[in-house]
């Protein structure tokens, strides 16, 4: 066998259907990707975002409803001690009245109807805050007295009304818890009419009063208010359960018996009394908590449908950009596919050239060509010297080899693109060549005949020894109108003369 430069080889036909990503179905993907990345960023700035909001408006209307809550408490403080107040005034001026009618009417005797009638009236008086009132002497002696003067304690009282106010000259009142607790005593000093201590007038207030009084303020279920002496004593409390009520700077949440409230303290300036009112925080914090619960939940339910509406949104992306690409390579197989079928139909099977309907169709449009520009079209016919015999000598096979080997020559020496190089049948060949002269036609045919004699393959059948070639060359201007016929037939007749001439040479 001779050798075959690698330029000689039939051209490969078209690839064998495997589909690589080109640029623009890669580029597809990547698009995919990134608005993929984008969409997921978005997402998450606007959760933050939503989130920050969110908490940001909470803490504001946590610290308002902190605020409010303060304030609640404040006025609660301020009405439990106003009423504490009015009552105290109440029974003050009644005092003050009872004093100036008995300094008026001389010094307080024994036993004198007059007082007790007085008494009585005050007492009888409507929504009096005191229920009980006595007069007593400087000595002790319980003059007069009206209400529940025997309450426990009441003597005790007394007493230390009169020590106290023995001891003070001055006319205001004094208040003080009595034994036992169950009253607020309210004492007066009562002077003669030349300024001497004469005794005392006093009425207590039941402690019941301010507890009846307190328990119609809104305190809700862990709400307080307790009213106490000024050194601290405690006198009424609502509710009356002991809890811990130390009075606590507003907006310092204590925790007393797990439950955390907002205190508030306030002093009477007018009597030693003072209030400290609480509320309960989580009470104050209802509405807070319930919107944020609310809010929560509707922002949770939010982002949630937007994550969900972005999942699928970006699944509805990937699946498409997926298709697109299917779509793409499968274009792209057929496109490729098509070529190679194209390349197919216009390449002869065995030598790799042009075959003989796209050598007809192309000699068709040159001549055509040929004759509207008035230019020179060569056609070169080729046949391979005593084929019949090598066949028979060598083997079909190798008589294939052979028409491969000449094919390479053919396509190594022709090589203006205009130029064809064609299998026109069996071992015949045939060469276009638009716009070339006679001349350049017989040098092609020339080159090629001695391109085949220098392979040398061996032809013991030949009269050359070696396998070579005829060719016969024709050149035409074609008149407008023509067809190829004449031509092939002049290249054909100039064949037959080179094969007379004894072949292996060129003839035109
Ligand atoms: P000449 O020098 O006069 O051309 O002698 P020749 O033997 O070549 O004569 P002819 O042109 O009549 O012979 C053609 C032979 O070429 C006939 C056939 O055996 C052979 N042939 C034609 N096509 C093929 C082919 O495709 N492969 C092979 N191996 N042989 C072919
Ligand atoms: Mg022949
Ligand atoms: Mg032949």
């Amino acid at each position: 066998m001779f050798p075959f430069p690698s330029a000689w080889r039939r051209p490969h036909a078209a690839g064998d259907g495997a589909v690589l990503p080109t640029r623009a179905t890669a580029a597809s993907g990547q698009r995919a990707r990134s608005m993929a990345r984008i969409v997921c960023w978005l997402l998450l700035a606007d959760f933050v975002f939503c989130i920050g909001f969110a908490v940001w408006t909470r803490t504001l209307a946590y610290e308002n409803d902190i605020a409010q809550g303060g304030i609640a408490v404040r006025h609660l403080a301020d009405t439990a001690l106003s009423h504490a107040d009015a009552a105290l005034d109440r029974t003050a001026w009644m005092l003050d009245g009872v004093a100036d009618r008995i300094v008026a009417n001389g010094a307080p005797a024994v036993a004198d109807p007059g007082l007790q009638r007085m008494l009585a009236a005050r007492i009888g008086e409507r929504d009096t805050p005191f229920d009980s009132l006595a007069i007593v002497d400087r000595a002790g002696h319980v003059l007069a007295t009206a209400g529940h003067a025997d309450r426990p304690g009441a003597d005790a009282g007394r007493r230390a009304a009169l020590v106290h106010h023995g001891a003070h000259a001055d006319r205001g009142v004094h208040v003080g818890l009595a034994p036992g607790g169950q009253a607020l005593t309210v004492s007066r000093r009562i002077d003669d009419s030349d300024g001497r201590f004469a005794g005392v007038a006093l009425a207590s207030i039941a402690v019941q009063y301010f507890q009846n009084d307190y328990r119609r303020l809104a305190l809700g279920r862990h709400g307080t208010v307790a009213l106490s002496l000024a050194d601290g004593t405690p006198v009424a409390r609502v509710p009356a359960v002991q809890v811990d009520v130390r009075p606590v700077p507003i907006g310092l949440a204590t925790k007393a018996r797990e439950v955390e409230r907002l205190h508030d303290g306030r002093r009477s300036s007018r009597y030693p009394l003072a209030v400290d009112a609480a509320l309960g925080r989580d009470e104050v914090l209802a509405d807070w908590r319930r919107i944020t619960w609310q809010e929560s939940a509707a922002l949770a339910g939010e982002m949630l449908a937007v994550y969900l509406v972005s999942f699928w949104l970006v699944a509805q992306m990937r699946i498409r950009e997926r298709l697109e690409r299917t779509l793409h390579s499968t274009q792209e197989a057929l496109e490729l596919k098509n070529a190679a079928l194209e390349r197919l139909a216009h390449t002869d099977g065995l030598t790799g050239l042009h075959n003989r309907r796209h050598l007809d169709d192309r000699m068709a449009a040159e001549v055509g060509r040929a004759a509207r520009e008035r230019t020179n079209l060569s056609l070169i016919m080729m046949d391979v010297d005593f084929f019949k015999r090598y066949n028979d000598t060598y083997g079909h096979a190798a008589g294939d080899d052979c028409l491969r080997m000449v094919a390479g020559v053919l396509a190594a020496t022709v090589n203006r693109p205009a130029d064809l190089a064609a299998r026109f049948g069996g071992e015949e060949f045939a060469i276009l060549l638009p716009n070339t002269p006679r001349e350049g036609a017989l040098a092609i045919a020339e080159a090629i005949c001695r391109g085949v004699e220098a392979i040398g393959v061996a032809h013991a059948a030949s009269d050359h020894a070696t396998v070579t070639v005829s060719a016969g060359v024709a050149t035409v201007v074609p008149a407008p109108g023509d067809d190829a016929r004449a031509l092939v037939e002049a290249a054909d007749a100039a064949l037959y003369a080179a094969k007379e001439a004894g072949r292996n040479t060129v003839r035109a």
